[in-house]
């Protein structure tokens, strides 16, 4: 019988396995998925005060569907044999290759006290930094990166404690664009965020953390919130890595004739001018087309054109609210109360469906979510 194996269980990986089962349907196909976590981890919810919470075992979505979960990880990719090697030791042949092995922050390993830095980007970064600051009254948090992550690790942090925002550059949300800057700056403001522009960390010490500027700031905690870097094993797979170390495919997301790529590895083309984001919004289309295809093209069966949905935003400023954009210049649709609720709509929509065969191959049909939720498609906040 003809294998199929995906690598990764993050979202990607999930919705690819999803797929490659709604391609399969009563054929004769094994598909393979292996992590070495038995749980997807809903990252975007990891800046919530319980961590533990944002999670969802993927034996309720693999066992109904008839996908295999090998608990290891992937060490080498040998694409001219077509097989991978789990734990350094186990070869598991393939036909088919599902890359989507996700993204890791990459903190600077030479920055001296770089061993005490905190971050959220991982299930277990998030329960350490939760569990350090758990049971103080107050404490004086200081984040590096006023990008997506670090604007709502911050804004998050500031329900209980002091916050120090810094940033190399010299504006928040630089790469947000100008579409949310001054509400993201509002918010902010109401919160009393302090912001350190055009600056960061050089030393983290016990207690403080030193600035590029020579200032010594108190610091309970220090979280890194920037440099996201796609996994190293897509170097195994091309020799021309985007800027991000993800690996060029075309628009049925296939790299290599056997091998297909989805999620945070895959630098797929959105349109004419973008490629899709590291972002969860793009790594689950990404992976229901990816899996679908790579069962499609070993069944014989038509492939499907990856062709994304509208790209939004919804980024939670804590007790400011959120903000929704529309569009890549990120024009803001909702903000404050709005804006939250959108956000916790989303943050529902994101969590797969369980235990139900039907409801998971028909939500991997589905190739993009829906947004019933939109308020109005008129900005509800004017921008000044
Ligand atoms: C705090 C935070 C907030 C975010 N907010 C948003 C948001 O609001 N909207 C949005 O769209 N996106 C958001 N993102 C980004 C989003 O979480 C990622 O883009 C998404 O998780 C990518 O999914 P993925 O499956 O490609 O990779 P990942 O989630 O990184 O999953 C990768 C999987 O591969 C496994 N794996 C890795 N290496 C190996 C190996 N060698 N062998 C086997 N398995 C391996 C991992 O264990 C994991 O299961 C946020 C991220 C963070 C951290």
């Amino acid at each position: 019988m003809a294998h199929m194996v995906i690598i990764g269980g993050g979202f990607a990986g999930v919705w690819a396995a999803a797929g490659a089962a709604l391609a399969r349907g009563k054929r004769q196909l094994r598909i393979t998925l292996i992590a070495p976590n038995d749980r997807l981890v809903l990252r975007p919810r990891l800046y919530e005060p319980e961590p533990d919470r944002a999670t969802v075992e993927l034996r309720r979505i693999l066992v109904p569907i008839g996908v295999d979960h090998l608990r290891a990880t992937v060490t080498t990719i040998d694409t001219d044999r077509r097989v991978v090697i789990a734990d350094g030791r186990q070869e598991i042949g393939y036909d088919r290759l599902v890359l989507a092995a996700g993204s890791r922050l990459v903190a600077p390993e030479d920055l001296p006290g770089a061993r005490r830095l905190f971050d959220i980007d991982t299930l277990d970064g998030a329960r350490r930094l939760t569990d350090h600051l758990r049971d103080r009254e107050s404490y004086t948090a200081v984040v590096v990166g006023a990008g997506f992550v670090g604007l709502e690790a911050a804004t998050a942090l500031a329900a209980r404690g002091r916050v120090v925002l810094v940033d190399r550059s010299d504006v928040v949300g630089d790469q947000l664009g100008a579409g949310p800057r001054e509400q993201i700056e509002a918010a902010l403001d109401r919160l009393g965020i302090e912001c350190r522009l055009g600056t960061t960390v050089t030393e983290v010490g016990d207690g403080f953390a030193v600035l590029s500027d020579g200032t010594k700031v108190e610091a309970d905690a220090v979280v890194w919130c920037v440099g996201l870097r796609a996994s190293e094993l897509t170097r195994q797979v091309s020799g021309e890595l985007d800027g991000l170390g993800r690996v060029p495919v075309d628009h049925q997301l296939r790299a290599l004739p056997e091998v297909f790529v989805a999620g945070d590895t895959a630098a797929a083309a959105f349109d004419a001018e973008h490629t899709v984001m590291q972002a969860c919004q793009h790594a689950t289309p990404l992976g229901k087309v990816a899996g679908y295809n790579a069962a499609a093209d070993l069944l014989d069966l038509p492939l499907r054109d990856f062709t994304p949905g509208p790209y939004v935003t919804c980024l939670d400023l804590g007790g400011a609210g959120a903000i929704f954009t529309r569009g890549w210049d990120r024009r803001v649709m909702a903000s404050g109360a709005d804006g939250a609720y959108i956000k916790r709509r989303i943050n529902q929509r994101i969590h797969p469906p369980v235990d139900d065969a039907a409801q998971i191959l028909a939500a991997s049909d589905q190739v993009y979510l829906e947004l019933p939720f939109l308020p109005r498609d008129e900005p509800a906040t004017p921008e000044a």
